[in-house]
């Protein structure tokens, strides 16, 4: 045992570095898979729990999330106002 790991001097040689600023990464991006720091990443609420997304990918692709969650809940928002309308005109009619 000893002996062999002189030499690598590096503390963790085997642990991933950030992809973005070289610090010892904190885990994988759930979009592009490189490892990424806690500092150069954004925890971002998806369908399944919180993910750890890389500052490239929240750019190119958070925007994207954010918009998916507000078409949702447009397209629930849409119908309960079309109900409330109908609602609405039905009581209006039968006053
Ligand atoms: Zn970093
Ligand atoms: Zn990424």
């Amino acid at each position: 045992m000893t002996g062999a790991l002189q030499g690598s001097g590096d503390d963790g040689g085997a642990a991933a570095r950030c992809g973005i600023c070289g610090a010892l990464a904190a885990g994988p991006c759930a979009g592009c898979r490189q490892p990424v720091c806690a500092d150069c990443c954004v925890l971002t609420e998806g369908g399944a729990g919180t993910w750890a997304v890389c500052l490239a990918c929240e750019r190119r692709g958070g925007a994207s999330l954010r918009r998916a969650w507000l078409g949702l809940l447009a397209w629930i928002g849409v119908p309960v106002l079309l109900l409330a309308g109908v609602a609405a005109a039905i009581w209006a009619a039968l006053r």
